[in-house]
């Protein structure tokens, strides 16, 4: 088992595939994009393949993959396969903004994959061109469909609340958990990446997305289990689906932390909100063996910070997108 300085126990690798996207949300990359990191400097499955099977003998249990976009990545596929060999690996999902899920929701099942979170701001076609700067609304509705047909379980939906571009849409949200087996999660809105400018006023915090769900109908509590993560859990008297509430800024969870990131790069973060990064992709192809790749992985979790400092004065955007490290 893995434990940091703060005695977390560290089960969970989210991998960063690559920090390609064909979406550009405003919150997360300006129109343009941001500038990509060359194809040399990206790791190969080989590699990504050869680190999760270090990190998996070591105590590393559950595996994201995310990005970018993930599936836009070609021979995602056959990587999950390959990945869902590996003996200790017990929760394998991954992250998409659901645009090619329609096409790639069985495969992904038929190679091993167990459950998808699907990232959709808005139920509005239009709002979706202007939350994404792209067309797609249906196409994300028909993957979500896709998905509960594949059994990619539970399926979570991931929905950024920001003030003054979705907040009227809560109630709606909430709402398809009445008819479908979908997970809705409210995360808030964080300040990283290279989107518009974060403002702490924009953010609908987990507090007040909660008692506006109140007014809908009594929310049940749920106790969490190992699949949680930070999420604190909810249903509604009858519904199919479930209500999960994610406060990354309001709501202090670093407590209970258990993760670390692998960029497209081959830099081990230690938290989101830090630029700490500990490099495995020059030894991976300078010849190391097995034991200096395990010992990267001892010194990432011996930096692992105690908490992340937004909200004081420390507080320093990273450098880095969320969309190169796999938010
Ligand atoms: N492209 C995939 C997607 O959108 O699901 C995976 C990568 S994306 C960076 C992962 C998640 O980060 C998405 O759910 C996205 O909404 C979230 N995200 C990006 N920027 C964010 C921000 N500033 N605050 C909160 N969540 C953010
Ligand atoms: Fe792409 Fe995901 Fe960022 Fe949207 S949130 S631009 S889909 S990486």
């Amino acid at each position: 088992m893995l434990f940091d300085p703060f005695q977390r126990r560290i089960n969970y690798l989210r991998i960063s595939v690559t920090d390609r996207c064909n979406l550009r949300c405003r919150y997360c990359m300006p129109e343009e994009g941001i500038p990509t990191i060359p194809h040399e400097k990206i790791l190969t499955y080989e590699e990504i393949l050869r680190v999760v099977r270090i990190f998996v003998a070591e105590g590393i249990s559950k595996i994201r993959l995310t990005g970018g976009e993930p599936l836009i990545r070609k021979g995602i596929v056959e990587f999950v396969a390959n990945l869902s060999k590996i003996d200790g690996i017990k929760d394998l999902s991954l992250t998409t903004n659901g645009i090619l899920l329609k096409d790639f929701a069985r495969d992904l099942k038929r190679a091993g994959l167990n459950r998808v979170n699907i990232s959709l701001d808005t139920l509005q076609k239009d709002r979706f061109y202007r939350i994404t700067r792209r067309n797609g609304f249906e196409r994300v509705w028909e993957g979500i469909q896709e998905a509960i047909h594949a059994h990619l379980s539970p399926i979570k939906i991931n929905m950024v609340a920001i003030r003054g571009m979705n907040d009227d849409e809560i109630e709606s949200f909430a709402q398809l958990t009445f008819r479908l087996p979908l997970t809705v999660r409210y995360i808030e809105y964080m300040p990283s990446g290279n989107g518009e400018e974060w403002k702490e006023g924009s953010i609908l915090t987990v507090k007040e997305i909660k008692g506006r769900l109140e007014r809908m109908a009594p929310l049940i509590p749920i106790a969490s289990n190992s699949l949680d993560g930070p999420a604190r859990r909810f249903h509604f008297e009858g519904a199919l689906g479930e209500i999960g509430l994610i406060g990354p800024v309001s709501d202090h969870f670093c407590g209970n932390c258990n993760r670390l990131r692998l960029t497209p790069d081959g830099k081990i973060r230690t938290c989101l909100f830090s630029d700490e990064e500990i490099d495995v992709r020059e030894y991976l192809r300078n010849g190391a063996g097995d034991e200096e790749l395990r010992e990267r992985l001892l010194e990432a979790l011996k930096r692992k910070p105690e908490k992340h400092q937004i909200n004081t004065r420390q507080f320093k955007k990273c450098q880095r997108n969320m969309s190169a490290i796999g938010g």
